[in-house]
């Protein structure tokens, strides 16, 4: 394989920057010529193809965001618009694509795999809600993001001795709820992977007061229903004065970590050498801090799975 090509897609994510500096990278050191595509599939179908070379991607590895932008490409669900695609990698001479995103994006790349163009997959998505990884660039860095936010909450609703709720993104699944709770040391977590029980919630609540707690902090994943939905429901419940904080798109942004610069050096940087060794259709992933890959078609048929065991902990830990 000559030439590859990388696009990111979907949702940025922290870290996307990192990865395609590593395929950029990558490539280059293996005599490889890179082709960046901008916007996501949009740019792949109207042909916003550049070369990139090794100062394209410099002092890029700390930014937030991606250097290729990002688009939602209905068109591109298509077998039309999937083989527009396709002929615009073939006119440049690209023999394979690596695709940063989520799962939507996983999806396109399957379909340009089952045409024969060969693609890997590299998670791209704050969520952490692709399956085959234990981790996905961008959510240790918007981890880090809901923390700082839930620390600053704390002051005030300490200071008021106040609950508050906060609403918190993740699609589907409850990672980014559950990791920033227990990070953040709140009284209640609610995923969409679990029914909650308001009487349990409010009881939580009756029996911190109690011992003299401050403050409550809740927090909830997108998934399950809105920050103001849930204080409406909670206040009908109890006599808890309560204030919500939507933390909303500032989840998306920011200097990626050094965990996902790491995470994305790795994981952009294997992407490159299964293209190389001529194995297309796969996703790349982490697994127990080890490198792995697998078919991205079977992937796709899985589930991501939320780590029960830490949902436990965390009930455990904020009695
Ligand atoms: P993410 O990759 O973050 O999950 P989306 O779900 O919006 O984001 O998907 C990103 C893009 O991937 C879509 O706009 C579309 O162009 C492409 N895509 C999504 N689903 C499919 C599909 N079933 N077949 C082909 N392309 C798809």
């Amino acid at each position: 394989m000559k030439k590859i090509g990388v696009l990111t897609s979907g949702g940025d994510s922290p870290g996307m920057n990192p990865a395609i500096r590593a395929v950029v990278r990558k490539a280059i050191f293996h005599n490889v010529d890179v082709y960046g595509i901008y916007g996501g599939y949009t740019g792949l179908i109207s042909g916003n193809i550049k070369k990139l070379e090794l100062g394209s991607v410099g002092d890029i590895i700390h930014r937030g965001g991606t250097m290729l932008h990002s688009a939602r490409c209905p068109e591109f669900k298509t077998k039309e618009g999937q083989q527009k695609g396709i002929e615009q990698l073939r006119a440049h001479g690209i023999e394979g694509l690596v695709v940063i995103g989520g799962d939507g994006s996983y999806r396109g790349a399957k379909a340009l795999t089952e045409q024969g163009f060969p693609c890997v997959g590299v998670p791209g998505t704050i969520d952490n809600d692709i399956p085959g990884t234990e981790l996905t660039i961008g959510f240790d860095t918007a981890l880090n993001t809901v923390i700082d936010a839930v620390d600053k909450i704390r002051d005030t609703a300490t200071s008021h001795e106040r609950t508050f709720v906060i609403e918190v993104m993740g699609r589907n699944a409850g990672d980014i709820a559950l990791w920033a709770g227990l990070a953040g040391g709140a009284e209640t977590i609610l995923i969409p992977e679990e029914n909650y029980d308001m009487n349990e919630v409010a009881e939580r609540l009756r029996s911190g007061q109690e011992r003299g707690k401050k403050h409550s902090i809740i927090i909830v994943a997108e998934g399950v229903c809105s920050g103001y939905e849930f204080a409406k429901q909670l206040q009908e419940a109890t006599s808890f004065e309560t204030r919500v904080s939507v933390l909303g798109h500032i989840q998306r942004g920011g200097s990626p970590t050094a965990a996902d610069r790491v995470l994305a050096s790795r994981l952009g940087a294997r992407a490159v050498e299964l293209l190389i060794e001529g194995k297309g259709g796969r996703a790349v992933g982490m697994e127990k801090n080890q490198l792995v890959d697998y078919d991205i078609i079977e992937a796709l048929g899985k589930k991501h799975t939320l780590d029960f065991d830490l949902f436990k902990l965390s009930k455990e830990l904020s009695i």
